[in-house]
């Protein structure tokens, strides 16, 4: 028998469907080193005017357009101030000490999400002891947080103290859309507090690669040259980058599906005796934590046995995103199987 494999662990993990690779195999193509990619500066482009920035670089992932940002903002020595479970200090191999010589200042935030107290709090003094204080980055949605989204008031706050500080403020925003969509606020409004914005195509969107960094043409201007220097210069990159134009114009609109989809999910994990805790579900992210006698090797072989991957996301926590490959026919059988075959 075929079992369904029902892959829960990222919304990564999704494959372009035949519209999106029709768009991929009819892309007008050129050298995209040489600047002369059509489809990639349409995709720059779209992606700039959606935010009100004046310019986008088109990159390999989202960490590169992180580690990109953090470099094209910090000198050597600089420290950034983050949520100490940012994905750019805790799941990019180590990347702000690899590539911008920069230390950290962590915060302990609220599920992912620092305030502008904490920036205020952590930023140096002029003391030649201290490093200095050279950008903030936030994470919205916070994966860590379990998709938490950000209160836009705060981010303004944020945004206060950093022009105030003369401090870059940079977002983090692979699952933007993902809090947009949960907030009902727009790109635009989000895009004028940020000097640096970083979305991933290849998350809920469903492109198969590619992040978007964007922000003012000079600052491009020198993202340009670290992304070239980091070796993540591409040539006829518009085959991919079709697929991200697609991504944009056709699958923004549906991420409230897998915002429901994981709340269904919530609820039927709320109601089993084996869970003792779901961190609170805003959209596609669910992270509960197991009982005690439960180990995660353990709860996750009962899972994949009856088809469903998911994956570990710390002590007795395990991670479920759902995504547009998770389809109602899948959410019936995940829930089946968590109600009535797990212990
Ligand atoms: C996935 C992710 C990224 C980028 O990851 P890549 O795999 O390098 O594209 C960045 N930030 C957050 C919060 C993420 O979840």
């Amino acid at each position: 028998m075929n079992q369904t494999i029902i892959d829960l662990r990222s919304d990564t993990v999704t494959k372009p469907c035949k519209s999106m690779i029709m768009a991929m195999m009819e892309a007008e193509v050129g050298d995209d080193v040489f600047g002369e990619d059509p489809t990639v500066n349409a995709l720059e482009n779209k992606g700039a005017q959606l935010f009100g920035k004046e310019s986008g670089l088109y990159c390999s992932s989202g960490s590169q357009t992180n580690q990109v940002a953090i470099k094209a903002h910090t000198q050597p020595g600089d420290e950034v101030i983050c949520d100490s479970t940012s994905h750019v200090y805790r799941y990019e191999g180590g990347g702000i000490a690899f590539n911008s010589g920069a230390s950290v200042r962590l915060i302990d935030g609220n599920r992912g999400r620092i305030t502008a107290t904490d920036v205020l709090d952590n930023i140096n003094p002029e003391d030649p002891h201290c490093p200095i204080t050279n950008l903030v980055s936030v994470e919205n949605t916070a994966n860590k947080g379990g998709g938490s989204c950000y209160d836009i008031d705060e981010l303004s706050k944020i945004k206060k103290v950093c022009s105030k500080n003369n401090l870059p403020l940079h977002l983090d925003g692979a699952r933007f859309f993902n809090a947009i969509t949960k907030t009902g606020e727009t790109a635009l409004e989000h895009g004028a507090l940020f000097d640096s914005i970083s979305i991933c195509l290849s998350k809920g969107l469903g492109s198969p690669i590619g992040s978007l960094l964007l922000g003012s043409s000079d600052f491009i201007k020198k993202a340009r040259r670290i992304r070239k220097v980091y070796g993540g210069g591409m040539r006829q990159a518009g085959f991919i980058a079709a697929a991200g134009i697609y991504a944009l114009d056709n699958n923004i609109s549906r991420l409230n599906e897998d915002h429901q989809r994981a709340k269904e999910l919530k609820s039927i994990l709320s109601a089993q005796n084996y869970i003792e805790e779901i961190i609170p579900v805003e959209t596609n992210i669910i992270i509960f934590k197991l009982r005690e006698n439960i180990s995660n090797s353990d709860f996750l072989n009962k899972l994949e046995s009856q088809g469903i991957k998911a994956i570990s996301f710390g002590p007795r926590l395990i991670r479920f995103v759902t995504h547009l490959d998770f389809t109602d026919d899948m959410l019936t059988i995940t829930t089946d199987i968590l109600k009535n075959k797990m212990f």
